[in-house]
Formats: C-alpha cells, sequence, structure tokens
C-alpha cells in the first residue's frame, strides 16, 4: 500500500540516495570521459568529493579515541578481555581463510602464466633496510610519546627504503620471535610512503591512538567512581562526533558521486588492461565474492542464526562508502552509523570493536597480497614451493593487518610479501594500473569484514553484556 511504501522510503532515504549516487556517478564519468578533461579540470570537478574524504577523515580520530575509551570503560576488565579475545580470533579466522581462498583462485585461474605483458620498468630505487628497524618503528608506533603528533605523524625510521632480505632475515622474525602476527602488523606505518603512491597516506599514526585508548580505557574503568567525570566526558564527546555524522551522512550522496565519477573521467583507457593483468583483475575480483558474499555471511549464520544478508543490507551504505574512498579509516564514522542505527548492534560492542577492525582488521586485503604475490611469482616463470606459499600466507596475513585503513596501503605493504620469497619488489609496478580498482573492492571487503565481525562478536559475548546490564543497570550507554 501507499503508506508501506512511504514508510520503506523513508526508513532506506540515505540507501537509496547513496545508491543512486553511484549510479549517477557512473553515468557522469563516462559522459565526460569524451571530453578529455584537464588534470586541473578534473581537480576541480572532484572537489566534492575530495571535501567528503576531508570530513570523514577529520572525525575520525575523536570517534577512535572517545569510542574506545567509553567502549572499554563501561565495561568491567573481564568482559572486555573476552571480548577483546573474541574479536582477535574471529579477526584471524577470518583473515587465513581470505588468504586461502585468494591462494586457491590465483593457483587454479594462473593470471599469470603465459607469455609477458609488458617489460617491467625498473625506476624504483630501493635501499635495503633490516626488517628488524621495521619491526622496532612498529613497536615504537604503539607508543607515542605525544598524543597531538600521533594524530598527524607516525614514526619511520626507514622513509624511503625497504626490506631487502632475502627470506632470512624476514623468516626468522616469524618464526622465531614468535609474535608474527604483531610483527608485521607494526610494519605498517613503516612501509607507507615507500613508494609513491599517489594520494595516499595522511600519516596518522592510528595504531598508537587505538593502543593508548585501550589502556587509558582500562585505567578510567577500574577508577570506579572516581573516573565518572572522564567517562562522562568521553561519552559525551562520542555522542557529539556521532551526532556530526549524522549530519555529514546527508552530504555523503554528494561526494560518493562525485569521488566516483572523477575517478572515471580520470582513469586509463579499460581496454588496454588485457591479458595477464586482465586475468589478475578477475581472480581477486572472484576471491572477493566469495569471501563476502558467501564465506563470511555464512560464518554470520553459523554463529548467530540469524539472516546475514538482512545485516548485510544494513551496511549498504558503509559498503558504498568504503566502495567510494578506498579507505576503511574513513569509512569508520558511517560503518558505526549503519550498525549501530540500522542493524541495532549493542554500541559498547561497537564501540570497542569496530576501531580496532578498521586498523587491523582487513580480509579483502590479505587475499588480494596473496594473489598479488603468486600473480608477480607465475609472471616470472618462478615455481613456488609449499614452503613458500606458507610463507605467502603468513606474510600476507601480517601485511593485511600492518596495512593502515587508508587509499592502497595494501600495496605498499605487498613488499613485505614479495620480500619474503625473494621475489622482485619492482614488478609491483605490472600491477599498479589496477590498483585503484581493486583497492576500492578490498576495502569493502574489508568495512564488510569489521562490521560482521562486531555482529559475531555481539552475539558471542551476549552473556556478559546481559550481566552488565544488571549490574549498572544499563544507564548511560542504551539510553
Ligand atoms: N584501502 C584499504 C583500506 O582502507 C587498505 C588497502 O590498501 O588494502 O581498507
Amino acid at each position: 500500500t501507499k503508506e508501506s511504501v512511504k514508510g520503506f522510503l523513508r526508513r532506506n532515504l540515505f540507501v537509496l540516495l547513496t545508491i543512486a549516487a553511484v549510479a549517477l556517478g557512473v553515468m557522469l564519468g563516462f559522459a565526460l570521459r569524451p571530453h578529455n578533461l584537464t588534470l586541473r579540470e578534473i581537480k576541480y570537478f572532484a572537489f566534492p568529493g575530495e571535501l567528503l574524504m576531508r570530513m570523514l577523515q577529520m572525525l575520525v580520530l575523536p570517534l577512535i579515541v572517545s569510542s574506545l575509551v567509553t567502549g572499554i570503560s563501561s565495561l568491567d576488565s573481564k568482559a572486555s578481555g573476552k571480548m577483546g579475545m573474541r574479536a582477535v580470533g574471529y579477526y584471524m579466522v577470518t583473515t587465513l581463510i581470505a588468504v586461502f581462498i585468494g591462494i586457491v583462485i590465483v593457483i587454479v585461474i594462473k593470471p599469470g602464466k603465459g607469455h609477458r605483458d609488458s617489460p617491467v620498468a625498473s625506476s624504483s630505487t630501493i635501499e635495503p633496510v633490516q626488517a628488524a628497524d621495521a619491526f622496532l618503528d612498529l613497536i615504537r608506533n604503539m607508543f607515542p610519546p605525544n598524543l597531538v603528533e600521533a594524530c598527524f605523524k607516525q614514526y619511520k625510521t626507514v622513509y624511503k627504503k625497504t626490506i631487502h632480505t632475502k627470506n632470512v632475515t624476514l623468516q626468522l622474525l616469524w618464526i622465531n620471535v614468535n609474535i608474527m602476527w604483531m610483527v608485521v602488523l607494526l610494519l605498517q606505518e613503516t612501509v607507507v610512503e615507500m613508494i609513491p603512491v599517489s594520494g595516499s597516506s595522511n600519516g596518522v599514526n592510528a595504531l598508537g591512538l587505538v593502543v593508548f585508548s585501550m589502556c587509558f580505557g582500562l585505567v578510567i574503568g577500574s577508577m570506579k567512581q572516581q573516573g565518572q567525570a572522564l567517562r562522562d566526558f568521553f561519552d559525551c564527546l562520542n555522542e557529539a562526533i556521532m551526532r556530526l555524522v549524522a549530519i555529514i551522512i546527508w552530504y555523503a550522496p554528494v561526494g560518493i558521486l562525485f569521488l566516483i565519477a572523477a575517478k572515471i573521467v580520470e582513469m586509463k583507457n579499460l581496454a588496454e588492461v588485457g591479458g595477464q593483468l586482465g586475468m589478475y583483475t578477475v581472480s581477486v575480483i572472484v576471491g572477493l565474492l566469495i569471501h563476502g558474499l558467501f564465506v563470511l555471511p555464512l560464518l554470520y549464520f553459523l554463529v548467530t542464526r540469524k539472516n546475514p544478508y538482512t545485516f548485510m543490507a544494513g551496511l549498504l551504505q558503509a559498503l558504498i562508502t568504503a566502495l567510494g574512498t578506498s579507505s576503511s579509516s574513513a569509512t569508520l564514522p558511517i560503518t558505526f552509523r549503519c550498525l549501530e542505527e540500522n542493524n541495532r548492534v549493542d554500541k559498547r560492542v561497537t564501540r570497542f570493536i569496530l576501531p580496532v577492525g578498521a586498523t587491523i582488521n582487513m580480509d579483502g586485503t590479505a587475499l588480494y597480497e596473496a594473489v598479488a604475490a603468486i600473480f608477480i611469482a607465475q609472471v616470472n616463470d618462478m615455481e613456488l614451493n609449499f614452503g613458500q606459499i606458507l610463507t605467502i600466507s603468513i606474510t600476507a596475513t601480517a601485511a593485511s593487518i600492518g596495512a593502515a585503513g587508508i587509499p592502497q596501503a595494501g600495496l605498499v605493504t605487498m613488499v613485505i610479501v614479495l620480500t619474503s620469497v625473494g621475489l622482485p619488489t619492482e614488478d609491483i609496478t605490472l600491477i599498479i594500473a589496477v590498483d585503484w580498482f581493486l583497492d576500492r573492492l578490498r576495502t569493502t571487503t574489508n568495512v564488510l569484514g569489521d562490521s560482521i565481525g562486531a555482529g559475531i562478536v555481539e552475539h558471542l559475548s551476549r552473556q556478559e553484556l546481559q550481566s552488565q546490564d544488571v549490574e549498572v543497570g544499563n544507564s548511560v550507554i542504551e539510553e
């Protein structure tokens, strides 16, 4: 009836607007392509999209800090510990599954077999650097001496250098130090900017902020009455930021329209992407689709026994924003909103889990790193043995944890995967042409993985959440 149509439109207004924006953006982009706009014109044209990126990024830092601090301080330390373990367990399992899917697909499709597409430009000026330095930087970044500085600067000793081990150092690190997943996690901040990638890195040390906020939240939580003022402060800050998000949401469709249109205007002729690169692109897409449309939903269903696709429908706007911005950090504000408003996920879970997930959990990136590395091996006619494939799966996992949630960060952390099995890092140039596109798709998968993770952790933690409800009378958080 008319009433229910109206209700549907009202409930789904933003989703519909966002979908319309994508469609319009694509049309506008293709309509303008034949006009051969100059770089300057494209820049002006892209401006509304750039503004959306900036608005979202502006909110990310206060959002990460306030949500983690309130999220953690509102839980007792036992509950947050359990929740954290579940989240990390979920991250590891799903990331490894993603890598596995990627490896199977690239081995089956063999996109890199046959005649080499084009000669590699070996223009990169790469200097050797010790993996240990990178590792230390990672740890350094976990403890920023100056929090304000951490908001715009990360520590890098090894700017413009790369890791130059023929396996050995890295492998020793993995195996001996036995904190494998932490290792490359921390390479994150180090390797960014080694290769000039357009529009990349805003240099935020998100990891440092996450670590600080978690510790701070734990301490405030243990302060009982004394900590109340700070709890109220961060709670209120969080609420205020979310209200800003609610305003920006109105602008999001416009921004997304121009982000997408401008990208289509400026992209190289797709017809040129044939042969091996084309098959490589297909491999990554197939892998991401399997992971995003089947594996993650199945996992969600197995754990919660609820319909995963209804859950995913609620996330649509966040997924489209990820597609438009290529950044899971920038999408974070929208992800919060979708999960809390549409899917009614408990705020104590989202506040805790989402900022961490957006920083370290990247299924799409892990899958892509594995496919890309094996693709490059195939192009070089290099047969990989089982040990090397295992190394690739470990380093791809680590590289995904280490990649920052910003555009094309995964392309940069690829260096880790390639060097770990002795593949030529300059061959990254082979896949740069299609990376902007694959980046959008893997970012969407990353955001989906984070969100489904929040749903799963909420379900697994319902006992703790309920007992907390009873304790505190469920006061501030649920309102
Ligand atoms: N752009 C991705 C993200 O923000 C990271 C990557 O480059 O894979 O999630």
